[in-house]
């Protein structure tokens, strides 16, 4: 081990400090835990939250109808699996949560009665806050300090090990339990807030064993102007759309129009005064783009496109129980990192169920992880002596010789030729999938034995080479999943298969590495049928 190493030993690590992160941290710490949180970025400016403007959605104690509806209103879109009981439990969950940033101070906008309104998280002033509460609390916060692998002790996760991007030292924390929270993978698209989302937590949490479940649902797009990243979509309810000719096309029409290379443009003309008035006061992130290039969206027509994101705000993840354990014991999982198929079934997750998500599994994943490094704590002679391995591999250690040709960025560009184009993988085709997972699976051998930060790497070199690890594998177990749906159900769309098949009301499970399975597990008793 060289000298530069930074070691620390804590009971719970939480690896991700997006929202999810955040809150397992101060869940961990309330419930007596030390804990170290290790974030890629800056905590505060990092992950898909800062940039989006997020809805959230929560209970109100004795408000039956209002709670109800906000249950009820996500049952057809999901499409299946999603279990009421365990809808409202995450809602229940956050309530208590937003009572407690209250409690903490969080200045919550008042309307014009002073009333305060919960139903809207503004990115940055939230993460901010997060992080200055993790901090007043003891939290131990390494920035901008990635992490590249799972420690392991007996097939038990026992810390992790990365490296601080700006001096290039490497860390290693032992720790009791260890919380994924590294959001979902939008393999580099472009998406403002996604580009530290590149399935790293996925790649270390499998190669200890983990499992994944609906990463087929996986197809979530979503509008931006042509030239900008921002993908907050609600403003395309208001919109219009047309051709180069200005012939229009129905919204629904938009992304075959997109797939096929047409040219597509919106305006925003079916928003009246008063929803102008709302977006521009409630989403001004939105209008930062139009401000810059000059232009009124609501007005004059302007170039959009469709970017991916994967499965950021989509449905699928690590397999997790009601603990949010995964199934490698002392591994956790929270927010975009797991499957929220009992939350949103085949839907995207985002509108207001995906950032309750991040507060309800943080909390539970928090306590979880604190009670299972106790026990680890009891029945050792003290966490920093137990012996550990580290366990990863492609992209950090070639199982062959280095091959200087297998660059990063040609592995992560190779992955993206097969996963970022419209006409591939939004309507997916068994055929196109076979071909994908074949040249894919050459790919990752390629990348197992080959890929590996060249001579004399910059930190960043380093953390590239297992990014791309990480997409190649994220990939795989995206399209051997998809390739098993042979149905269109939410975000997995079959254009050989255009129709839901109600005999396919299973969870498809996923995993492995060199080679990748995917088998058929059944619902939640409760989970509502499509
Ligand atoms: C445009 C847009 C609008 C949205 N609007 C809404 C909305 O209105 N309502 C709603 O409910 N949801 C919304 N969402 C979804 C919501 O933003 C996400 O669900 C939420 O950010 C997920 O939080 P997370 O903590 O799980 O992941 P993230 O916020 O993505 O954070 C993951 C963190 O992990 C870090 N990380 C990654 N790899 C590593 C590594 N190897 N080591 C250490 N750290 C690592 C990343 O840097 C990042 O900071 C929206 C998303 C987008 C993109």
């Amino acid at each position: 081990m060289s000298e530069s190493t930074l070691h620390l030993t804590a009971d719970v690590l939480v690896v991700g400090g997006g929202p999810a992160g955040c809150w397992a941290a101060l869940a961990a710490r309330r419930a007596g835990a030390s804990v170290v949180l290790a974030e890629k970025g800056y905590v505060g400016t990092s992950g898909a939250t800062p940039p989006a403007n997020t809805t959230l959605f929560y209970t109100v104690p004795g408000d039956r109808l209002q709670n109800d509806g906000m249950v009820d209103h996500r049952i057809a879109p999901a499409k299946g699996f999603i279990v009421r009981d365990f809808v409202r439990r995450v809602y229940d969950e956050t309530t208590v949560n937003t009572e407690l940033m209250t409690r903490w101070g969080y200045p919550w906008p008042r309307n014009e009665t002073g009333k305060t309104f919960r139903g809207n998280l503004r990115g940055p002033d939230y993460m901010i806050f997060l992080r200055k509460r993790l901090l007043a609390e003891g939290v131990r916060i390494l920035d901008h300090s990635p992490a590249l692998e799972l420690l392991t002790a007996d097939g038990v996760a026992a810390g992790a090990a990365g490296i601080t991007r700006r001096s290039g030292d490497r860390w290693e924390v032992r720790a009791g339990a260890v919380v994924v929270a590294t959001g979902g993978c939008a393999f580099r698209s472009g998406v403002v807030g996604t580009h530290n989302l590149t399935g790293d937590g996925y790649l270390l949490a499998a190669e200890a064993g983990a499992r994944f479940s609906g990463m087929e649902f996986s197809g979530q797009w979503a509008l931006a102007p042509a030239e900008g990243g921002l993908t907050k979509g609600i403003i395309y309810f208001s919109g219009s759309f047309s051709d180069a000719d200005g012939t229009p096309i129905p919204h629904p029409g938009v992304p075959d129009a997109l797939a096929a290379g047409r040219s597509v443009h919106a305006v925003l003309d079916r928003a009246d005064p008063y929803l102008e008035d709302g977006y521009r006061k409630g989403q001004p992130n939105i209008f930062v783009y139009f401000h810059r290039l000059g232009g009124n969206p609501f007005t004059d027509r302007y170039p959009v496109r469709l970017l991916y994101e994967g499965t950021v705000r989509a449905a699928g993840g690590l397999d997790v129980d009601e603990r949010c354990a995964t199934s490698v014991p002392g591994l956790y999982a929270v927010g975009d990192a797991t499957t929220r198929e009992k939350l949103t079934g085949a839907a995207m997750s985002g509108g207001g169920p995906a950032v309750a998500w991040c507060i309800a599994s943080g909390t539970w994943a928090g306590q979880a992880a604190t009670a299972f490094a106790r026990q680890v704590a009891a029945g050792t002679a003290g966490l920093a002596g137990r012996p550990v391995q580290a366990i990863g591999g492609a992209g950090l250690r070639p199982a062959a010789n280095p091959d200087p040709e297998r660059t990063a960025e040609a592995v992560t560009r190779a992955v993206q030729q097969e996963i970022l184009p419209l006409d591939r993988n939004y309507r997916r085709t068994g055929p196109g999938i076979a071909a994908a997972l074949e040249r894919l699976d050459g790919l990752w051998e390629a990348a197992r034995d080959g890929l590996a930060p060249p001579a004399g790497a910059t930190p960043r070199d380093i953390v590239r080479a297992r990014e791309a690890a990480a997409l190649v594998a994220t990939a795989r177990w995206i399209l051997a999943s998809a390739g098993q749906r042979t149905e269109t159900r939410g975000l997995h769309r079959r254009a050989d298969f255009p129709g839901l098949d109600p005999a396919q009301h299973h969870h498809l499970l996923s995993g492995g590495l060199d080679r990748v399975w995917v088998r058929r597990a059944d619902p939640h008793e409760e989970a509502v049928a499509a």
